[in-house]
């Protein structure tokens, strides 16, 4: 794992005077001290919220400090506590008369530092008082709830200290509605993989393929259990399972809702989350209030996630809604947000993307050559299945590697796109073209699916007419075509290197009186030496075309994919 730091020891103070130097218009550093506080504290007459741990965990905890949330933040070392002496200095630092709020999460060594902190404020007058996060449900059983850990879930606790205090709540206010807050914010989570310390060369631990941790800590504390990886959806569901079991009493229908990614797992993913999320929660009889999702506790690179449920109540409402400005959140309050209309309702999505099959106007009975077409189309299904990881590599060596995959997933909808089709070739043909192209993306799936149309629409309007010249002409008008979409010539190292000897090989065999099948076989070694001149070509069309001589030395994946489905079609031919 390849890290950016100049000497592991200086990696806080750089780290720290990276982020006042870029956010000064939210925050300043506290002189002498490990922490940051807020531009405009301390506020006179208002409460301080004091929050913080270790770094690693960015967002948490400094990415809190600015307006309408945490007035200052004490930073640790990686996964470290901060001393007292700083969590002490910040403290003063935003004292403005009206106490101190101190909210982390519960861990020992936080426990310690910051208890010392408060009882040196407490000694000299001032009202400091502490509110845990332990937001963790599957680090203690219920019964235990005091002892759970403070992981995602403390970002509710956090904003609502934040935007109590900015209103001018008393201290005791504030403590009341923080507690209520943790009171009511229950978070489980899992971790995919271990994450590694800037300065060292291992991950803190390592999940077995398949596994994932269950309950997973933020300091790259492995999981409370181990179990399979799942699915989104079955992911979903256990967490939602675990967090409703814990809810508190008089809980409410009206939830926040945070998804958090640890650091390596992405925002993509996360989406996807979600939307099963929604679904299970409106299966509950439960509304999401404003979700949040992204980053708000991180591992340092650590895959995994977590999700907070905060069964809210008028209170909460409030502070949730209130404006905040810090350099990792900011709120712009409900009514603008809210401005766009209602959430929608979230909708069960299928596992696989329905084409959308145009009705082509094409009504003549079918016969052998329907028949016949469908079975070449099936064909070249398995035969991009069975090469999809090959496809996806080659298109990876100068390409994004997402060949294979936009092959399957076109020829799958083409499939599916005359199941219950028995019209002739040309109609079959035509309907799988079209299905190719709605479901295929990149270029391929443009190009593919045009060609897999053109072929239809160049084919006799009855199936009767259908033989080698025949298709051959299709072939060699959908090439024509294919060439006309891309821009692509012989030699650019793409499809057409395999398409354009197939097409004239066919061509010139279909002029004696051959069966399709025997046309086809005597054509396929133009098509594979194509295919196999590519190699030594650079590339000129597409993405891989950046990339000039780099691009040489290997197969062009397209025209690897071309050979196949020319291969499955000819096996289609002969049986
Ligand atoms: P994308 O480039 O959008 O990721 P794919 O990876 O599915 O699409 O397809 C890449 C293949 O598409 C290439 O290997 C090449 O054969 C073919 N290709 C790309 N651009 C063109 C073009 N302009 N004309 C013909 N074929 C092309
Ligand atoms: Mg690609």
């Amino acid at each position: 794992m390849q890290r950016l730091l100049n000497e592991a020891s200086q990696f806080r103070e750089e780290m720290i005077g990276g982020y006042t130097a870029a956010y000064g218009r939210y925050l300043r550093r506290v002189p002498g001290a490990s922490g940051v506080i807020a531009n405009g504290a301390p506020a006179q007459g208002k409460v301080g919220v004091v929050v913080g741990g270790g770094s690693g965990h960015y967002p948490a905890f400094y990415g809190l400090v600015g307006r309408g949330l945490a007035s200052g933040a004490a930073i640790g070392d990686i996964f470290t506590s901060p001393p007292g002496e700083h969590c002490y200095r910040v403290a003063k630092a935003v004292d403005g008369g009206a106490g101190v709020l101190f909210t982390f999460g519960n861990y020992s060594g936080d426990v310690m530092n910051f208890g010392m902190a408060e009882s040196r404020l407490r000694a000299e007058g001032i009202d400091a008082r502490t509110v845990l996060v332990t937001d963790d449900v599957l680090s203690a059983p219920p019964e235990e709830s005091d002892r759970r850990r403070g992981i995602a879930g403390g970002f509710y606790v956090f904003k609502t200290a934040g935007a109590s205090a900015a209103r001018g709540d008393s201290i005791a206010d504030v403590e009341t509605l923080t507690r209520h807050a943790n009171s009511r914010v229950r978070t489980a989570g899992v971790g995919f993989a271990g994450c590694t310390v800037p300065g060292q060369t291992a991950p803190l631990f390592s999940v077995a393929d398949g596994k994932m941790e269950v309950g997973l800590g933020i300091h790259g504390e492995p999981g409370v259990r181990i179990g399979d990886q799942l699915p989104a959806r079955e992911l979903a569901a256990m967490l939602i399972d675990t967090l409703l079991a814990d809810a508190p009493a008089d809980a409410g229908s009206q939830v926040a809702v945070l998804v958090n990614g640890l650091g390596g797992t992405k925002y993509e993913e996360l989406f996807v989350l979600y939307n099963d999320v929604a679904m299970l929660l409106d299966r509950h009889g439960l509304q999401p209030y404003n979700p949040l999702i992204g980053e708000f506790v991180t591992a340092l690179d650590m895959t995994g996630l977590s999700l907070s449920l905060l069964w809210l109540d008028d209170d909460l409402r409030a502070v949730l809604d209130a404006t905040a400005a810090s350099p990792a959140f900011t709120s712009i309050g409900p009514d603008v947000a809210q401005a766009g209309g209602a959430a929608s309702t979230p909708q069960e999505i299928s596992a696989a993307p329905i084409a959308e099959t145009t009705v082509v106007d094409d009504d003549a009975p079918g016969g052998a050559a329907g028949v016949q077409a469908r079975a070449a189309l099936r064909r070249a299904l398995a035969a991009v299945e069975s090469s999809e990881q090959e496809l996806g590599r080659l298109d990876a060596a100068a390409g994004d590697g997402d060949h294979g995959a936009g092959m399957v997933r076109g020829f799958r909808a083409a499939v599916e796109a005359i199941a219950d089709d028995s019209g002739t070739a040309r109609r079959s043909f035509t309907r799988a073209g079209i299905g190719f192209q709605n479901a295929a993306g990149g270029a391929s799936g443009a190009l593919v699916g045009g060609w897999l149309i053109a072929i239809g629409s160049a084919l006799p309007a009855d199936d009767d007419a259908v033989d080698a010249a025949a298709v051959a002409r299709a072939i060699s008008s959908a090439t024509e075509t294919l060439q006309t979409m891309g821009g692509a010539q012989a030699g650019d190292k793409t499809m057409v290197d395999t398409l354009i000897p197939f097409s004239k090989a066919l061509t010139e065999v279909a002029q004696d009186n051959v069966t399709l099948a025997a046309a086809w076989a005597a054509a396929l070694p133009a098509a594979a030496a194509g295919m196999l001149s590519t190699v030594d070509m650079i590339s000129r069309k597409g993405r891989a075309s950046r990339l000039g001589e780099r691009s040489r030395g290997t197969q062009d994946a397209g025209a690897t994919s071309l050979y196949y489905v020319l291969q499955a079609f000819g096996e289609a031919f002969n049986s």
